[in-house]
């Protein structure tokens, strides 16, 4: 006879929803109605924890969620201060009739960002230039464990932005220009998550994701604003059904069908050709926030508002809060006014001005996803995985992702990779500053220069690389005595709107910059290596450089890019956006008509094999062998035969690019990433013939 199952004892002191035996839903039902409308409102309601005037108002207002915005961290920043900061919280929710657990979350948008000694993975842009959906799903483990292991189990990444003008300061946060690339690096959500039925939510090292932000953050206009000011950041996205469907939603298609546990809806306002309504605030666009993602898409996560939104909706507080609620927001981050919005929403749903049902369905979203991540089991911090936070093995992802990100752009009489032997001088501002490497979202909310954590700068990892270098940011006294010059140069640290050209920044070098690039660059062979959240325009300065690298924002570490630079690993990377040759081109992407790049979509040399041999010849054998191989399915197959069709054509090419060029070499690329290799490696062809 099998042996018996033995009995589970659970104290649910005939509760069913402490029951954790019974499904979810029923879990669900259970808690719901014996809630009364305070405590909804409670729940739906998420405060700041350095706005917490007294950590008595999570009883005493029913707090569903608490966030700690960018920055807002314990004292002293240790993964410990986190859990018992964590706990301490949550222990109050035992002082409540129904004892609902907080949940807590934080922007970890590049690896755990907000503690100090944290493995610090590329920001977004640079994962784009990876490719690697493997990598990405690695990336999102590694931060879901390091977030968890501090008591944290709920983060707002990732961006599924699709940026469409690099002059908008939040583009590092996005995988590209190209939705499809967006779509297939979407793999970090099962990293951070686990399965996508949600059933791995309540393991100890994966955390809730929040798809952000939806829909259209990355299409806004640039200088649109009526008040004068430029509002490229939480501004107008202006497009057809057509081009929202293709470019905006398509990654929110795919989150869905990845299981993603929460969605945050974009500051921006949709202006949507022909329908008549102008431009209206996402929070306030119940025909997308409920009737595309809930009902259309069947998303069954819950709807988190961004920072203080709904404050930016049209009429009095009342008004906004049933604007925002009545479109579909579940939870709303109200990290000041957490009491006025829970009084106001109780208010108002007893006034029937909100439908109860409409509050029934956001707190059965929020209480679904409390009990995936097993919080009414363990309410405290698992502080099991901390040892592994900052460890070598994370940091090694990271490092792999800092190679694999680094796109070489120009590579003139084969500069890089650089020999140990070779006495190389190094400069520029960016050689040697972990905060400029890290960027926006570390540590504070904008990040900031020097070193603030702990990683290696690029000149660190250069030297532990065994390389022969001298060192001096500003290139004072170069000399053509050197074999090598490698000036590092780009942004410092911003975040959000303050990073928006306009707002004081722009896509040029500082001059100090400049200065550094011409003195290097006037006495020997010289490398660029360009660190910024975006592509930086370099002007007729472009021929005076040998090799240029474009190298993102790497994260701690700059090991990764010693790592190319010395030829430990080959350049694999490819451009995750165009790379225009002016200001005056912006917007620039791929599938433009007039499409006249620096470099297109798509570009990077590599140093990775012998180029293969070229010719029309060969070309037409492998677009060939790419359409049978997609008609069998055949993916790897395909996407290895566009790849060596991209080295002769980029070989053939080198520093000569045309718009003739341009166009089907970037539309190549887009074709590869939405599986019709055929038709990419057709494209090819004409790249290289028209490169004739
Ligand atoms: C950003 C969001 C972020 C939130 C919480 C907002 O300003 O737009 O991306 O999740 O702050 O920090």
């Amino acid at each position: 006879a099998p042996a018996e199952t033995p009995q589970v004892v659970v104290d649910a002191h005939g509760l069913p929803y402490l029951d954790s035996r019974l499904p979810v839903r029923e879990r669900v039902a259970d808690l719901l109605s014996r809630m009364s409308l305070r405590e909804k409102a409670g729940q739906m309601t998420q405060a700041e924890r350095a706005a917490l005037t007294d950590p008595g108002d999570i009883a005493t207002h029913a707090l569903g969620s608490l966030l700690s915005g960018g920055g807002s961290t314990p004292t002293p920043n240790t993964p410990e201060a986190w859990a018992r900061m964590i706990d301490s919280f949550q222990l109050r929710t035992r002082a409540t009739r129904l004892q609902i657990p907080l949940i807590y979350g934080v922007d970890a948008v590049h690896g755990h960002n907000n503690l100090a000694g944290a493995t610090i993975t590329p920001h977004n842009i640079g994962i784009g230039a990876t490719r690697d959906p493997q990598l990405a799903e690695k990336l999102g483990s590694v931060t879901a464990s390091e977030v968890r292991a501090t008591g944290i189990p709920w983060d707002f990444a990732p961006c599924l932005c699709v940026t469409r003008d690099e002059r908008w300061g939040r583009s590092y946060e996005s995988f590209g220009e190209d939705p499809a690339l967006v779509e297939s690096l979407e793999t970090v959500v099962q990293g951070l998550q686990g399965r996508a039925d949600g059933r791995g939510l309540s393991r100890d090292d994966k955390v809730l994701a929040t798809a952000k932000h939806f829909l259209g953050d990355g299409g806004t206009a640039y200088g649109s604003s009526t008040t004068g000011t430029y509002t490229i950041d939480q501004g107008v996205t202006t497009v057809t059904r057509r081009q929202l469907e293709a470019i905006h939603l398509a990654p929110y298609v795919t989150a869905v069908g990845r299981g993603i546990g929460s969605v945050m809806p974009s500051y921006s306002s949709l202006d949507l050709v022909g329908d008549g309504r102008g431009p209206v605030k996402m929070h306030a666009r119940a025909d997308m926030v409920t009737g595309v993602l809930k009902q259309r898409l069947g998303f069954d996560g819950f709807v988190i508002s961004d920072w203080n939104a709904v404050d930016q909706l049209p009429g009095d507080y009342a008004a906004q809060v049933r604007a925002s609620v009545g479109a579909g927001v579940d939870m709303m981050m109200v990290p000041y006014t957490y009491k006025e919005f829970s009084a106001t929403l109780a208010d108002e749903a007893r006034a029937g001005r909100i439908d109860e049902k409409r509050i029934d369905d956001a707190v059965s979203r929020i209480l679904t996803q409390k009990f995936r991540l097993g919080l009414f089991e363990h309410p405290y911090a698992d502080t099991t995985g901390a040892k592994d936070i900052g460890s070598a093995a994370h940091r090694a992802v990271a490092r792999q992702a800092a190679a694999e990100s680094q796109v070489l752009l120009k590579n003139t009489g084969g500069l890089l990779p650089l020999r140990k032997d070779q006495k190389v001088y190094v400069a520029g501002s960016n050689a040697d500053d972990l905060g400029n490497q890290t960027g926006g979202w570390t540590l504070t909310w904008q990040g900031a220069s020097g070193t603030h954590t702990t990683g290696t700068t690029i000149l660190q990892a250069m030297r532990k690389a065994g390389g022969n270098v001298t060192y001096s940011k500003d290139a004072s006294a170069p000399t053509a005595g050197y074999d090598a010059g490698v000036v590092v140069v780009g942004e410092t640290p911003y975040a959000e709107g303050v990073g928006d050209v306009g707002n004081g920044h722009d896509l040029r070098l500082s001059a100090a910059d400049q200065a550094a690039v011409d003195k290097v660059c006037a006495a020997m062979k010289c490398a660029v290596l360009i660190v910024s959240g975006r592509p930086q325009l370099l002007g007729d300065r472009l021929g005076r450089i040998d090799a240029l690298v474009a190298s993102w924002l790497p994260g701690t570490e700059g090991d990764g890019v010693a790592d190319v630079l010395y030829g430990r690993r080959p350049f694999t990377g490819q451009l995750p956006v165009t790379w225009p040759r002016s200001e005056a081109q912006l917007p620039i992407n791929v599938g433009d008509a007039s499409y006249d790049p620096q470099f297109p979509f798509g570009w990077g040399l590599t140093t990775l094999t012998k180029i293969p041999a070229g010719g029309e010849a060969r070309l037409r054998a492998l677009a060939a062998a790419a359409a049978a191989a997609e008609r069998a399915g055949a993916d790897r197959t395909g996407r290895a035969l566009v790849a060596r069709a991209r080295l002769i054509v980029q070989q053939r090419v080198r520093d000569r690019m045309t718009q003739a060029v341009a166009q089907p070499f970037a539309a190549a690329d887009h074709l590869l990433l939405t599986g019709r290799y055929g038709a990419a490696a057709a494209h090819l062809l004409r790249a290289y013939r028209a490169a004739g």
